[in-house]
Protein backbone atom coordinates (compact mmCIF):
# COMPACT_ATOMS: atom_id res chain seq x y z
CA UNK A 1 0.00 0.00 0.00
CA UNK A 2 2.89 2.14 0.41
CA UNK A 3 5.62 2.92 -1.83
CA UNK A 4 7.73 6.03 -1.52
CA UNK A 5 6.63 9.03 0.68
CA UNK A 6 6.95 11.53 0.02
CA UNK A 7 6.71 10.40 -3.82
CA UNK A 8 7.37 12.53 -6.93
CA UNK A 9 3.83 14.58 -7.13
CA UNK A 10 4.44 14.69 -3.00
CA UNK A 11 7.97 16.43 -3.63
CA UNK A 12 6.73 18.46 -6.40
CA UNK A 13 4.15 19.93 -3.90
CA UNK A 14 5.86 20.14 -1.15
CA UNK A 15 8.28 22.54 -3.43
CA UNK A 16 5.44 24.56 -4.18
CA UNK A 17 4.68 24.59 -0.64
CA UNK A 18 7.96 26.19 0.32
CA UNK A 19 7.72 28.59 -2.63
CA UNK A 20 3.99 30.02 -1.62
CA UNK A 21 3.50 29.28 1.95
CA UNK A 22 5.23 30.81 5.02
CA UNK A 23 8.05 28.96 6.38
CA UNK A 24 6.36 28.78 9.83
CA UNK A 25 3.48 27.40 8.96
CA UNK A 26 3.49 24.11 10.93
CA UNK A 27 3.84 20.94 9.24
CA UNK A 28 4.03 18.04 11.10
CA UNK A 29 4.81 15.25 8.12
CA UNK A 30 5.72 15.50 4.54
CA UNK A 31 2.12 14.01 3.81
CA UNK A 32 0.45 15.18 1.07
CA UNK A 33 -3.48 14.73 0.94
CA UNK A 34 -5.62 13.57 -1.71
CA UNK A 35 -8.40 12.28 0.10
CA UNK A 36 -9.34 10.59 3.66
CA UNK A 37 -11.86 8.13 4.86
CA UNK A 38 -12.45 6.51 8.11
CA UNK A 39 -9.33 5.95 9.53
CA UNK A 40 -7.51 5.90 6.49
CA UNK A 41 -5.67 8.31 4.49
CA UNK A 42 -4.72 8.67 0.36
CA UNK A 43 -1.75 10.58 -0.46
CA UNK A 44 -1.00 12.47 -3.94
CA UNK A 45 0.75 9.54 -4.78
CA UNK A 46 -1.49 6.75 -4.04
CA UNK A 47 0.05 5.43 -0.57
CA UNK A 48 -2.57 4.34 1.87
CA UNK A 49 -2.35 5.44 5.69
CA UNK A 50 -3.27 4.95 8.94
CA UNK A 51 -4.08 8.06 10.87
CA UNK A 52 -2.63 7.91 14.23
CA UNK A 53 -3.14 11.29 14.39
CA UNK A 54 -6.56 12.45 13.67
CA UNK A 55 -5.40 15.94 12.99
CA UNK A 56 -4.60 15.85 16.90
CA UNK A 57 -8.17 14.81 17.75
CA UNK A 58 -9.87 16.55 14.92
CA UNK A 59 -11.80 13.29 13.83
CA UNK A 60 -12.84 11.73 16.42
CA UNK A 61 -15.49 9.43 14.43
CA UNK A 62 -13.06 9.46 11.49
CA UNK A 63 -12.63 11.18 8.19
CA UNK A 64 -15.89 12.46 6.14
CA UNK A 65 -18.41 10.60 8.68
CA UNK A 66 -21.76 9.91 6.02
CA UNK A 67 -23.86 11.73 9.00
CA UNK A 68 -21.89 14.37 8.62
CA UNK A 69 -21.38 14.39 5.15
CA UNK A 70 -25.49 14.14 4.57
CA UNK A 71 -25.88 16.81 7.07
CA UNK A 72 -23.57 19.46 5.52
CA UNK A 73 -25.20 18.27 1.93
CA UNK A 74 -28.47 19.20 3.54
CA UNK A 75 -27.58 22.29 4.49
CA UNK A 76 -25.92 23.84 1.64
CA UNK A 77 -29.08 23.39 -0.50
CA UNK A 78 -30.56 26.08 2.28
CA UNK A 79 -28.29 28.46 3.31
CA UNK A 80 -24.52 29.22 3.72
CA UNK A 81 -24.72 31.81 5.88
CA UNK A 82 -27.45 33.88 7.11
CA UNK A 83 -26.59 37.20 6.23
CA UNK A 84 -24.88 40.36 8.67
CA UNK A 85 -24.81 39.22 12.33
CA UNK A 86 -28.17 36.79 12.50
CA UNK A 87 -27.53 34.87 14.69
CA UNK A 88 -31.01 33.15 14.96
CA UNK A 89 -31.32 29.81 12.94
CA UNK A 90 -32.71 26.51 14.19
CA UNK A 91 -29.07 24.61 13.92
CA UNK A 92 -27.36 27.09 16.38
CA UNK A 93 -30.00 26.51 18.59
CA UNK A 94 -30.18 23.43 18.93
CA UNK A 95 -26.60 22.55 19.03
CA UNK A 96 -26.17 25.65 21.68
CA UNK A 97 -29.05 23.40 23.65
CA UNK A 98 -27.57 19.97 23.11
CA UNK A 99 -24.23 21.48 24.54
CA UNK A 100 -25.94 23.14 27.90
CA UNK A 101 -27.78 19.59 28.28
CA UNK A 102 -25.05 17.46 28.27
CA UNK A 103 -21.92 19.16 30.11
CA UNK A 104 -22.01 18.67 33.47
CA UNK A 105 -23.25 20.59 36.48
CA UNK A 106 -26.53 21.01 37.69
CA UNK A 107 -27.14 24.44 37.07
CA UNK A 108 -28.76 26.63 33.74
CA UNK A 109 -25.74 27.33 31.04
CA UNK A 110 -25.45 28.83 27.63
CA UNK A 111 -23.32 28.32 24.70
CA UNK A 112 -20.93 30.95 22.44
CA UNK A 113 -20.12 29.84 19.00
CA UNK A 114 -17.12 30.19 17.56
CA UNK A 115 -14.51 29.28 14.89
CA UNK A 116 -11.01 27.64 16.27
CA UNK A 117 -10.29 26.90 20.00
CA UNK A 118 -7.99 29.79 20.30
CA UNK A 119 -10.98 31.77 19.90
CA UNK A 120 -12.85 30.18 22.78
CA UNK A 121 -10.61 30.32 25.14
CA UNK A 122 -10.25 34.12 24.41
CA UNK A 123 -13.72 34.54 24.54
CA UNK A 124 -14.24 32.00 27.64
CA UNK A 125 -11.33 34.77 29.19
CA UNK A 126 -13.30 38.07 28.02
CA UNK A 127 -16.38 36.65 29.32
CA UNK A 128 -15.18 35.71 32.90
CA UNK A 129 -13.28 38.67 33.09
CA UNK A 130 -16.62 41.00 32.16
CA UNK A 131 -18.31 38.84 34.98
CA UNK A 132 -15.90 39.28 37.43
CA UNK A 133 -14.92 42.95 36.56
CA UNK A 134 -11.22 41.04 37.27
CA UNK A 135 -8.14 41.43 35.02
CA UNK A 136 -5.99 38.44 36.27
CA UNK A 137 -5.86 34.91 34.56
CA UNK A 138 -4.26 31.70 36.20
CA UNK A 139 -2.78 28.95 33.65
CA UNK A 140 -0.23 26.34 33.85
CA UNK A 141 3.40 25.33 33.03
CA UNK A 142 2.81 22.94 29.83
CA UNK A 143 -0.73 24.48 28.70
CA UNK A 144 -1.49 25.35 25.53
CA UNK A 145 -4.82 27.47 24.82
CA UNK A 146 -4.07 28.92 21.38
CA UNK A 147 -2.08 31.39 19.20
CA UNK A 148 -4.11 34.63 19.39
CA UNK A 149 -2.30 37.42 21.29
CA UNK A 150 -4.10 36.55 25.02
CA UNK A 151 -3.90 32.54 24.24
CA UNK A 152 -0.53 32.55 23.15
CA UNK A 153 0.46 34.60 26.71
CA UNK A 154 -1.87 31.49 28.78
CA UNK A 155 0.21 29.11 26.32
CA UNK A 156 3.66 27.71 27.60
CA UNK A 157 6.54 26.25 25.80
CA UNK A 158 8.38 29.21 24.93
CA UNK A 159 10.81 28.21 21.83
CA UNK A 160 8.12 26.08 19.66
CA UNK A 161 5.09 28.82 20.24
CA UNK A 162 6.06 32.14 21.53
CA UNK A 163 9.53 33.42 20.56
CA UNK A 164 9.50 36.37 19.14
CA UNK A 165 5.72 37.30 19.11
CA UNK A 166 5.85 39.06 22.38
CA UNK A 167 4.83 41.43 24.26
CA UNK A 168 2.50 38.94 25.74
CA UNK A 169 -0.81 40.65 27.55
CA UNK A 170 -0.42 41.34 31.14
CA UNK A 171 -1.80 40.01 34.03
CA UNK A 172 -1.40 36.56 33.41
CA UNK A 173 0.51 34.11 36.46
CA UNK A 174 1.40 30.97 35.60
CA UNK A 175 1.67 28.06 38.29
CA UNK A 176 3.09 24.70 38.51
CA UNK A 177 1.33 22.13 37.19
CA UNK A 178 2.10 18.83 38.47
CA UNK A 179 3.36 15.44 36.26
CA UNK A 180 3.44 12.47 38.61
CA UNK A 181 6.12 10.80 35.85
CA UNK A 182 8.64 13.70 36.31
CA UNK A 183 7.41 13.52 40.15
CA UNK A 184 11.11 13.68 42.55
CA UNK A 185 11.75 9.95 43.06
CA UNK A 186 11.83 10.35 46.82
CA UNK A 187 8.05 11.09 46.56
CA UNK A 188 5.34 8.55 45.98
CA UNK A 189 3.03 9.75 43.71
CA UNK A 190 0.32 10.93 46.68
CA UNK A 191 2.94 12.72 48.04
CA UNK A 192 4.13 14.85 45.23
CA UNK A 193 0.38 15.03 44.40
CA UNK A 194 -0.09 17.43 48.55
CA UNK A 195 3.28 18.70 47.62
CA UNK A 196 1.88 20.09 44.30
CA UNK A 197 -0.94 21.31 45.99
CA UNK A 198 1.23 23.24 49.06
CA UNK A 199 2.90 24.80 45.79
CA UNK A 200 -0.39 25.88 44.32
CA UNK A 201 -1.12 28.33 47.54
CA UNK A 202 2.71 29.26 47.43
CA UNK A 203 2.02 30.35 43.95
CA UNK A 204 -0.83 32.35 44.71
CA UNK A 205 1.00 34.04 47.82
CA UNK A 206 3.95 34.72 45.47
CA UNK A 207 1.93 35.72 42.56
CA UNK A 208 -1.47 37.58 42.82
CA UNK A 209 -4.12 38.68 44.86
CA UNK A 210 -6.62 35.66 44.64
CA UNK A 211 -9.33 38.91 44.77
CA UNK A 212 -8.51 40.44 41.48
CA UNK A 213 -8.18 36.73 39.67
CA UNK A 214 -11.02 36.64 37.13
CA UNK A 215 -10.35 32.84 35.93
CA UNK A 216 -8.35 29.44 36.29
CA UNK A 217 -7.60 28.22 32.87
CA UNK A 218 -6.45 24.42 32.53
CA UNK A 219 -6.44 21.86 30.67
CA UNK A 220 -7.74 18.44 32.57
CA UNK A 221 -5.42 16.58 30.50
CA UNK A 222 -2.95 18.13 28.66
CA UNK A 223 -2.88 18.14 25.35
CA UNK A 224 0.78 19.47 23.37
CA UNK A 225 2.35 19.30 26.94
CA UNK A 226 2.37 15.55 26.83
CA UNK A 227 -1.00 13.71 27.38
CA UNK A 228 -0.76 13.96 31.26
CA UNK A 229 -3.50 14.04 32.78
CA UNK A 230 -3.87 16.27 35.70
CA UNK A 231 -4.69 14.55 39.17
CA UNK A 232 -8.18 14.65 40.55
CA UNK A 233 -7.44 16.37 43.82
CA UNK A 234 -5.70 18.80 42.29
CA UNK A 235 -8.36 19.98 40.06
CA UNK A 236 -10.88 19.55 42.97
CA UNK A 237 -7.89 22.16 44.61
CA UNK A 238 -8.84 24.57 41.80
CA UNK A 239 -12.52 23.79 42.19
CA UNK A 240 -12.19 24.91 46.37
CA UNK A 241 -10.06 28.36 45.69
CA UNK A 242 -12.50 29.19 42.44
CA UNK A 243 -15.81 29.06 45.31
CA UNK A 244 -13.44 30.51 48.01
CA UNK A 245 -12.45 33.57 45.73
CA UNK A 246 -15.29 34.12 43.36
CA UNK A 247 -12.75 33.09 40.41
CA UNK A 248 -14.19 31.46 37.09
CA UNK A 249 -13.27 27.24 36.82
CA UNK A 250 -12.42 27.33 32.82
CA UNK A 251 -11.76 24.04 31.39
CA UNK A 252 -10.25 23.83 28.26
CA UNK A 253 -11.36 20.67 26.61
CA UNK A 254 -10.65 21.52 22.88
CA UNK A 255 -7.93 18.60 22.73
CA UNK A 256 -9.06 16.19 25.62
CA UNK A 257 -12.52 16.77 24.67
CA UNK A 258 -15.40 15.15 22.00
CA UNK A 259 -15.44 11.84 23.81
CA UNK A 260 -11.80 11.11 23.21
CA UNK A 261 -10.78 9.89 26.80
CA UNK A 262 -14.37 7.45 27.21
CA UNK A 263 -16.45 10.41 28.42
CA UNK A 264 -17.77 13.12 26.74
CA UNK A 265 -14.98 15.59 28.83
CA UNK A 266 -11.98 14.57 30.15
CA UNK A 267 -12.51 16.76 32.92
CA UNK A 268 -15.43 13.79 33.86
CA UNK A 269 -13.58 11.61 35.17
CA UNK A 270 -12.52 13.64 37.67
CA UNK A 271 -15.99 14.38 38.82
CA UNK A 272 -15.39 18.29 39.03
CA UNK A 273 -17.46 20.46 37.95
CA UNK A 274 -16.01 23.68 36.03
CA UNK A 275 -17.83 27.15 35.50
CA UNK A 276 -16.86 27.53 31.84
CA UNK A 277 -15.87 24.44 29.05
CA UNK A 278 -14.24 25.44 25.52
CA UNK A 279 -14.11 22.86 22.81
CA UNK A 280 -13.05 22.55 19.20
CA UNK A 281 -11.46 20.51 16.86
CA UNK A 282 -13.48 17.36 17.34
CA UNK A 283 -16.78 18.55 17.56
CA UNK A 284 -16.58 19.50 14.24
CA UNK A 285 -15.14 16.58 12.52
CA UNK A 286 -12.92 18.87 10.91
CA UNK A 287 -14.74 22.15 10.16
CA UNK A 288 -13.65 25.45 11.70
CA UNK A 289 -16.23 25.77 15.26
CA UNK A 290 -15.93 25.65 18.81
CA UNK A 291 -17.97 26.76 21.57
CA UNK A 292 -18.09 27.78 25.06
CA UNK A 293 -20.65 26.63 27.55
CA UNK A 294 -20.89 27.91 30.53
CA UNK A 295 -22.94 29.06 33.53
CA UNK A 296 -26.12 31.27 32.14
CA UNK A 297 -25.28 34.20 34.53
CA UNK A 298 -21.62 34.72 33.39
CA UNK A 299 -22.45 33.82 29.75
CA UNK A 300 -25.13 36.42 29.96
CA UNK A 301 -22.92 39.12 31.26
CA UNK A 302 -21.10 40.94 28.48
CA UNK A 303 -23.22 43.45 27.21
CA UNK A 304 -25.33 43.44 23.78
CA UNK A 305 -22.92 42.98 20.58
CA UNK A 306 -19.87 42.73 23.20
CA UNK A 307 -19.81 38.75 22.22
CA UNK A 308 -19.71 37.09 18.25
CA UNK A 309 -18.65 37.58 14.68
CA UNK A 310 -19.03 37.01 11.10
CA UNK A 311 -18.80 33.51 11.62
CA UNK A 312 -19.77 32.64 15.38
CA UNK A 313 -21.74 29.70 14.49
CA UNK A 314 -21.55 29.11 10.40
CA UNK A 315 -24.44 27.01 9.44
CA UNK A 316 -22.45 24.78 8.02
CA UNK A 317 -20.05 24.22 10.68
CA UNK A 318 -22.97 24.36 12.84
CA UNK A 319 -24.95 21.35 11.48
CA UNK A 320 -21.39 19.48 10.70
CA UNK A 321 -21.35 19.89 15.01
CA UNK A 322 -24.27 18.95 15.56
CA UNK A 323 -24.32 15.72 13.64
CA UNK A 324 -21.06 14.76 15.60
CA UNK A 325 -22.01 15.59 18.82
CA UNK A 326 -25.01 13.91 18.83
CA UNK A 327 -23.06 11.12 17.57
CA UNK A 328 -20.53 11.39 19.88
CA UNK A 329 -22.42 11.53 22.95
CA UNK A 330 -23.97 7.72 23.06
CA UNK A 331 -22.72 4.92 25.36
CA UNK A 332 -21.69 3.10 21.54
CA UNK A 333 -19.36 5.86 20.73
CA UNK A 334 -17.92 6.12 24.15
CA UNK A 335 -17.20 2.65 24.85
CA UNK A 336 -16.10 2.23 21.44
CA UNK A 337 -13.00 4.99 22.78
CA UNK A 338 -12.47 2.92 25.76
CA UNK A 339 -12.11 -0.45 23.22
CA UNK A 340 -9.33 1.52 21.67
CA UNK A 341 -7.69 3.18 24.16
CA UNK A 342 -7.42 -0.60 26.38
CA UNK A 343 -6.22 -1.80 23.22
CA UNK A 344 -3.48 0.75 22.33
CA UNK A 345 -2.24 0.84 25.88
CA UNK A 346 -1.89 -2.99 26.68
CA UNK A 347 0.25 -2.85 23.12
CA UNK A 348 2.07 -0.28 24.47
CA UNK A 349 2.58 -1.67 27.68
CA UNK A 350 4.26 -4.63 26.08
CA UNK A 351 6.52 -2.41 24.33
CA UNK A 352 7.49 -0.03 27.21
CA UNK A 353 8.90 -3.61 29.19
CA UNK A 354 10.16 -4.54 25.80
CA UNK A 355 12.34 -1.40 25.05
CA UNK A 356 14.81 0.54 26.80
CA UNK A 357 13.42 3.97 25.48
CA UNK A 358 10.14 4.14 26.59
CA UNK A 359 9.77 5.89 30.07
CA UNK A 360 6.23 6.16 29.68
CA UNK A 361 2.90 5.15 28.42
CA UNK A 362 -0.42 7.22 29.84
CA UNK A 363 -3.36 8.99 29.15
CA UNK A 364 -6.93 8.41 29.36
CA UNK A 365 -9.11 6.46 27.23
CA UNK A 366 -8.25 7.18 23.35
CA UNK A 367 -5.84 10.01 24.21
CA UNK A 368 -2.70 8.12 25.16
CA UNK A 369 0.94 9.09 24.31
CA UNK A 370 4.82 7.38 24.82
CA UNK A 371 7.24 9.48 25.95
CA UNK A 372 10.74 8.35 24.28
CA UNK A 373 13.72 8.65 27.20
CA UNK A 374 17.71 7.83 26.79
CA UNK A 375 17.40 5.88 30.03
CA UNK A 376 14.64 5.20 32.15
CA UNK A 377 16.32 5.49 35.43
CA UNK A 378 17.50 9.42 34.47
CA UNK A 379 14.01 10.24 32.09
CA UNK A 380 16.52 12.26 29.98
CA UNK A 381 14.09 12.76 27.39
CA UNK A 382 14.93 11.43 23.94
CA UNK A 383 13.16 14.47 21.33
CA UNK A 384 15.95 12.96 18.28
CA UNK A 385 14.34 8.78 18.64
CA UNK A 386 10.53 10.28 18.95
CA UNK A 387 11.36 12.19 15.58
CA UNK A 388 13.62 8.99 14.08
CA UNK A 389 10.16 6.76 15.09
CA UNK A 390 7.76 9.50 13.30
CA UNK A 391 9.78 9.03 10.13
CA UNK A 392 10.20 5.73 9.58
CA UNK A 393 6.39 5.13 10.88
CA UNK A 394 5.10 7.71 7.99
CA UNK A 395 7.32 6.42 5.54
CA UNK A 396 5.60 2.75 6.15
CA UNK A 397 2.22 3.80 6.11
CA UNK A 398 1.21 5.30 9.51
CA UNK A 399 0.78 9.23 10.54
CA UNK A 400 2.09 10.11 13.66
CA UNK A 401 2.56 13.39 15.38
CA UNK A 402 4.83 14.33 18.77
CA UNK A 403 3.94 15.99 21.90
CA UNK A 404 5.57 17.15 24.80
CA UNK A 405 7.37 19.82 26.32
CA UNK A 406 10.82 18.31 25.16
CA UNK A 407 8.86 17.48 21.92
CA UNK A 408 9.67 13.59 23.02
CA UNK A 409 6.23 12.00 23.16
CA UNK A 410 3.92 10.50 20.79
CA UNK A 411 0.51 10.76 20.46
CA UNK A 412 -1.53 8.19 19.57
CA UNK A 413 -4.74 9.87 18.60
CA UNK A 414 -6.80 7.64 16.06
CA UNK A 415 -10.33 8.06 15.32
CA UNK A 416 -12.27 6.12 17.38
CA UNK A 417 -14.00 4.60 13.77
CA UNK A 418 -10.83 2.65 13.71
CA UNK A 419 -11.42 -1.48 12.94
CA UNK A 420 -9.08 -3.74 15.06
CA UNK A 421 -7.29 -4.78 12.05
CA UNK A 422 -6.01 -1.27 10.84
CA UNK A 423 -5.10 -0.28 14.83
CA UNK A 424 -3.00 -3.61 15.78
CA UNK A 425 -1.17 -2.88 11.80
CA UNK A 426 -0.57 0.56 12.90
CA UNK A 427 0.94 -0.62 16.49
CA UNK A 428 2.75 -3.33 14.39
CA UNK A 429 4.38 -0.20 12.19
CA UNK A 430 5.39 1.36 14.71
CA UNK A 431 6.61 -1.15 16.83
CA UNK A 432 9.19 -2.72 13.89
CA UNK A 433 9.99 1.54 13.74
CA UNK A 434 11.36 1.45 17.30
CA UNK A 435 13.14 -2.02 16.50
CA UNK A 436 14.46 -0.45 13.49
CA UNK A 437 15.94 2.78 15.05
CA UNK A 438 17.16 0.97 18.16
CA UNK A 439 19.31 -1.21 15.94
CA UNK A 440 20.45 1.80 13.84
CA UNK A 441 21.88 2.99 17.29
CA UNK A 442 23.41 0.52 18.19
N1 LIG B 1 -6.66 24.64 23.55
C1 LIG B 1 -6.10 23.43 23.47
C2 LIG B 1 -6.10 22.54 24.67
C3 LIG B 1 -5.53 22.98 22.26
O1 LIG B 1 -4.97 21.77 22.20
C4 LIG B 1 -5.57 23.82 21.14
C5 LIG B 1 -4.98 23.39 19.81
N2 LIG B 1 -3.89 22.56 19.85
C6 LIG B 1 -6.16 25.09 21.27
C7 LIG B 1 -6.70 25.46 22.49
C8 LIG B 1 -6.24 26.03 20.11
O2 LIG B 1 -7.12 25.55 19.15
P1 LIG B 1 -7.06 26.07 17.64
O3 LIG B 1 -5.82 25.54 17.02
O4 LIG B 1 -8.31 25.55 17.01
O5 LIG B 1 -7.07 27.56 17.70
Amino acid sequence: KVSEIPGPKSKEMLARRAAALPAGLGKSTEVVVEKAEGALVWDVDGNQLIDFAGGIGMVNLGHRPQVVVDAIKDQMDKYLHTGALVTTFEPYLEFAELLNKIIPGDFPKKTLLACSGSEAVENAVQIARYYTKRPAVICFEGAYHGRTLLTLSLTSKYALFKKGFGSYAQDIYRFHSPNVYRKPDNFTEEEYIDFCIERFDQNLISHVDPSSVAAIIIEPVQGEGGFIPVPKRFLEKIRKVCDEHGIVFIADEVQAGAGRTGKFLSIEHSGVIPDMVTMAKSIGSGLPISAVTGRAEMMDAPHLGGVGGTYSGSPIAVVAALATVKQINTPEFLEKSVHVGDAIRTRLNTMADKFSCIGDVRGIGAMLVVEFVKDKKTKEPDMDFAMAVIKKSVANGLILIRAGLYTNCIRFLPPIVITDEQLHEGLDVIENAIQEVLNERK
